[in-house]
């Protein structure tokens, strides 16, 4: 799997759980207020990323201490070998977090058909009627945006859903829709935006109108 980065301690990403954040490489969203634009180019020079090897010998020396392992992004469901990836994870025992953006339902469902997710967190990145503007994602990606929503929804894993509030960009009426994309008994909360990291360079210094 490609791998960008590794985040060895965190108590924040993993409720609950002491965990390291494996961050994948590749996006197939561009969304304007991303704050890891580094991950989201597929190509990049291949000694800028984490070697597999490394991180499972890092989770090895960590095992006795972690609970859990996060697979952030990027988006984690654009590997091919994803599956592969997870499963060596769960058979060293760890809980296991995905984060998602959403547009791969298929391959949810197989990762919850064989039981390798504990956790799964999706963002909502907007209301579905202005989903390309915030993600710039193609829009037969956004077409399955709902079928996550409701796979994860009905999975009976724990999940949260999450949307990052820029207050310069969302209404009220904005925020009515997207609330009504969440299923009831659905977690969902909106997470602080910060601007100075925002993917697009207009964002950062943008204020509300
Ligand atoms: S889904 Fe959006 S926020 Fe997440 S890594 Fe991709 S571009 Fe960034």
């Amino acid at each position: 799997m490609e791998i960008g980065g590794l985040n060895s301690v965190s108590l924040s990403d993993y409720p609950g759980h002491i965990a390291s954040v494996v961050f994948v490489q590749g996006c197939n969203f561009q969304c304007i207020f991303c704050h890891n634009g580094f991950l989201i180019p597929r190509d990049v020079s291949h000694n800028l990323l984490n070697p597999e090897k490394e991180v499972f010998e890092f989770l090895e020396r960590r095992r006795s201490q972690l609970g859990g392992v996060v697979v952030s992004g990027g988006e984690p469901t654009t590997q091919p070998d994803l599956l592969r990836f997870l499963k060596k994870v769960k058979t060293m025992g760890f809980l296991l977090k995905l984060d998602t953006n959403g547009s791969r339902p298929k391959v949810l469902r197989n990762l919850i058909e064989n039981k390798l997710v504990d956790y799964i967190a999706m963002d909502i990145k907007a209301s579905l009627i202005r989903y390309h503007e915030f993600s710039r994602a193609s829009y037969s990606d956004i077409k399955l945006i709902e079928d996550s929503i409701n796979l994860i929804a009905s999975s009976g894993i724990c999940h949260e859903f999450r949307t990052t509030y820029i207050p310069s960009m969302m209404s009220s009426w904005d925020v009515e829709l997207i609330k009504e994309l969440v299923p009831p008994g659905s977690k969902h909360h909106f997470q602080k935006f910060y601007p100075e990291h925002a993917l697009v360079p207009w964002l950062r210094k943008r204020r509300k109108i």
